[in-house]
């Protein structure tokens, strides 16, 4: 089986590993955690960096630091993977979901916009939706499949109406917009170490950011807010949200193959451009000038998205559809979709995710190009 998007172990992830069991540092503390956050810091130009034990968990934290409570809403695009959602959820917030561009596939900031001069007005500070008088409180911008939207935008927009950005670059190691990494525009960014993501602890997160309070308050927090390093004295309600040693041996370890996994993206979207830019009605996600993405998961837009994907998948070329767009997953049917004309539906028709692990051969990638090809 030719994996979607699979791990690729090929460095010193062993020797780190092994290092850990040898030693018996394989919990929560460690000098990996410290390293694989220290490395993370330094790749992206962040100044703090926080390891936790999962993406989901990571935006889970950022939203309770930036005091998201029940009633609250958090603008996200309807476009993304659901742990998004599900992470306002957990403070009982609802998010607003915003269509997303028919072509970048990122939130529409035209739609955005529209939505915040027309339904909202600014009270003692806050954005407020007018039709309820509930507080907006911050924004999540998704940096899907690693590409990015305008940036320089989405901040001016935030400015305007008080939002604060809590980036979700789950997907966006490596990302780049004007050259400054993704996860680093907001007041917070995220991480996900998942095996499918371009790097993997087996399962795990990161919190960046340049705020030292909240990166201080993070680490507290996910560490069971612990507030006495004798007794066992806690000030807050913590969580249980670390990374541990093990994982985060790993993730240095893949932190070292990151350049050359990077390239290995690059060569792979290329080579899939070149060869089915002309087939069919074969599309890719388009890119503006200041984005340069991590091409974390290669992914083609098609009338033929079902033949694809099951001649695909009967070859044992793991392919998938995009996400189903989260107003129509029945726990959030009832939050507030805002849209023109569900070019999130018109989206998650057609595109279908391609083989492009980073340890896939190039006669491998020839041949999932020749069965895509059986299609037209
Ligand atoms: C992977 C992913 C997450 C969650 O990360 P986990 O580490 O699996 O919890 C969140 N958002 C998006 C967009 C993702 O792709």
């Amino acid at each position: 089986m030719l994996l979607l998007s699979g791990p690729n172990i090929s460095g010193n992830e062993w020797k780190y590993v092994k290092d850990c069991l040898d030693t018996g540092w394989v919990s929560s503390v460690g000098a990996y955690v410290e390293k694989f956050e220290k490395m993370t810091a330094e790749f992206t130009g962040a100044k703090f960096a926080v390891a936790t034990s999962s993406g989901t968990t990571a935006l889970h934290i950022c939203l309770i630091l930036n005091d998201i409570q029940r009633d609250d809403y958090v603008i996200a695009p309807n476009v993304t993977f659901v742990a998004s959602i599900n992470a306002i959820k957990y403070t009982n917030a609802d998010p607003i979901l915003i269509d997303v561009d028919e072509h970048t596939w990122q939130m529409d900031l035209d739609l955005l916009e529209k939505f915040l001069s027309g339904e909202t007005e600014i009270k003692n500070g806050n954005s407020i939706y007018k039709k309820d008088g509930r507080k907006i409180k911050a924004i999540m911008p998704v940096h899907v499949l690693g590409n990015m939207c305008d940036m320089g935008r989405l901040l001016h927009i935030s400015k305007k109406y008080n939002l604060i950005v809590i980036e979700d670059a789950t997907e966006a190691l490596g990302s780049y917009y004007k050259n400054k990494h993704a996860g680093t525009f907001g007041l917070m960014g995220t991480f996900s170490y998942n095996g499918n993501k371009i790097i993997t602890t087996g399962g795990g997160g990161m919190i960046i950011t340049d705020n030292e309070a909240l990166a201080k308050k993070a680490k507290h927090v996910t560490t069971q807010a612990k507030s006495d390093p004798f007794e066992y004295m806690h000030d807050e309600i913590g969580y249980n949200y670390r990374l541990v040693n093990t994982a985060a041996a790993m993730g240095v370890g893949q932190m070292e193959l990151l350049p050359e996994f990077l390239k290995r993206k690059r060569e792979i979207i290329a080579f899939y451009k070149k060869e089915m830019e002309a087939v069919g009605d074969i599309s890719f996600q388009k890119i503006d000038d200041d984005v340069n993405p991590n091409w974390w998961l290669p992914t083609i837009m098609t009338e033929k998205q079902k033949q694809v994907l099951k001649i695909l998948n009967e070859n044992k070329m793991q392919s998938r559809p995009f996400w189903v767009p989260m107003n129509k997953l029945p726990m959030f049917k009832n939050n507030l979709y805002y849209t023109k004309d569900d070019r999130s539906d018109y989206i998650y028709q057609k595109c279908l995710s391609i083989p492009c692990s980073t340890n896939i051969t190039d006669d491998q990638l020839a041949s999932v190009v020749l069965k895509i090809k059986e299609v037209y």
